[in-house]
């Protein structure tokens, strides 16, 4: 129960007090004396109760204060009352957390809180299970110390956590998972292993099964185009067998093109090889790649200029790059109406290297924009059929970009051209 404090109530008590032994002082002749023993049973009496808020506070087992009148009840009702308070507090915050801590072990992935010492604050059983911690022996250990995967301890030092990363389980190497970490509070870090062995199975079967395919259809296409060449056709006795002729010549080819796009893709896909080791001489690169473009551009007449700075070379997979610029330049020769303007750029920028190849071709509307690396979508499926397009040059070029840590930006306007850029990071760059 509360007690309004009353200063008035509690002076005039004071006062009562001090005058009743006043008035038997003088009664008795000795004022002065009397209102110091007033004084001090009053000091007395203030001691006794400090003396016995002391025990009760610190030795006490007995949660309710001890029966006393006065101030000293409104002081001990205020200390009780706050202790309550408290306690009601603490078992909040305690439900809080426990149900926090069963929302997390009901997830299916594991989790780990770090600090910002990159101490295990705490984990779920998932994350005992699977990434084998020990709880609570592994609280306040270094995760970095427990789990110790080197593409793990990179990430985990990189401070860069835009992406989660795929890595063999510590306790069973046949899963694989997916490790995510967000920041948050005050440093803290939240680890998520997530299990995507099936997942990353499937992929890897996908992968297999597009590559042993593509390569599989090779050598009968090799074949079959072979003999449509040596055969003798009299084009003049039988003019439909010679055009018979010429669309199986025709389609054959597309279908070489397209097993060769998608052996070139699955091979991207696959490629583990590192970006930092070979040293890409782009200028030699793309001079090689103007001549190309240019014997493509003999019945097309544009107009195609290369802008090179001969000096700028950049660390990469060389077969990977150039299938991503020549994809990008044939594909401008290919789709700009007679007669267009073609620009190829490589420049160094404050961002890094750029490469970018605008054309002022019938360009794209919007809504095609962000389809456009998807494998085999195309704009306009029978003119790309026409082009001998497979659908796959654009995804190709994602896949290459991606690898080498940059992305595709395609700017187009319809009926007035289009624009398709990357830029490599200036980590990327050779210094000359
Ligand atoms: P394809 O092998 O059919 O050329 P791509 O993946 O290279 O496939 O390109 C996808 C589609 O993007 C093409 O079918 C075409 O419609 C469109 N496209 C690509 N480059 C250009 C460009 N420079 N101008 C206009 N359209 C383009």
């Amino acid at each position: 129960m509360y007690y309004p404090f009353s200063w008035l109530k509690s002076c005039t008590k004071l006062a009562l007090y001090l005058l009743s032994f006043g008035l038997v002082g003088w009664y008795v002749e000795a004022v002065w004396l009397l209102l110091l023993l007033g004084v001090s049973i009053l000091l007395a009496t203030s001691y006794w109760h400090i003396y016995k808020l002391n025990q009760w506070l610190w030795y006490s087992r007995k949660m309710s204060p001890p029966a006393v009148t006065g101030v000293w009840e409104h002081i001990y009702e205020g200390i009780y009352h706050l202790q309550r308070r408290n306690r009601k507090k603490r078992k909040e915050l305690g439900r809080l957390v426990k149900r926090f801590r069963e929302g997390s072990e009901a997830l299916p992935d594991a989790v780990v809180v770090v600090d910002a010492n990159a101490c295990i604050v705490w984990c779920n059983r998932l994350a005992r299970l699977d990434l084998g911690l020990k709880w609570p022996n592994d609280a306040g250990r270094r995760l970095d110390n427990l789990i110790r995967h080197p593409a793990f301890i990179e990430y985990f030092h990189a401070d860069n956590f835009d992406h989660p990363i795929e890595v063999p389980s510590p306790t069973n190497p046949n899963k694989t998972f997916e490790y995510r970490i967000m920041p948050y509070g005050e440093e803290h870090l939240l680890l998520i292993a997530r299990d995507i062995t099936r997942v990353s199975q499937l992929e890897g079967m996908r992968k297999d099964f597009v590559a042993n395919v593509s390569h599989e259809l090779r050598t009968p296409l090799t074949v079959i185009n072979g003999y449509l060449e040596i055969l003798p056709v009299d084009r003049e006795a039988n003019p439909m067998m010679g055009k018979a002729f010429d669309e199986m010549t025709a389609q054959t080819q597309r279908m070489q093109n397209l097993i060769e796009d998608l052996l070139v893709l699955s091979r991207i896909e696959a490629s583990s090889e590192r970006i930092y080791e070979h040293v890409v001489d782009m200028p030699t690169m793309l001079q090689q790649l103007e001549r190309e473009a240019q014997t493509l551009n003999k019945d097309k007449g544009h107009a195609i200029v290369f802008h090179i700075d001969p000096s700028l070379k950049v660390y990469g997979v060389e077969t990977e790059l150039r299938s991503a610029c020549s994809n990008l330049v044939f594909n401008a020769v290919h789709y700009t109406p007679t007669g267009g303007n073609i620009n190829i750029y490589w420049t160094s920028t404050p961002a890094g290297a750029s490469f970018k190849v605008t054309d002022n071709g019938d360009g794209i509307s919007q809504n095609h924009l962000v389809r456009l690396t998807e494998r085999f979508y195309r704009v306009d499926k029978a003119r790309s059929r026409k082009t001998g397009g497979s659908g796959l040059g654009l995804s190709i070029v994602k896949h290459v970009l991606s690898h080498h840590n940059s992305q595709l930006e395609i700017h187009s306007e319809v009926s007035k051209g289009s624009q398709f850029s990357f830029v490599l990071d200036r980590e990327l760059m050779v210094q000359s």
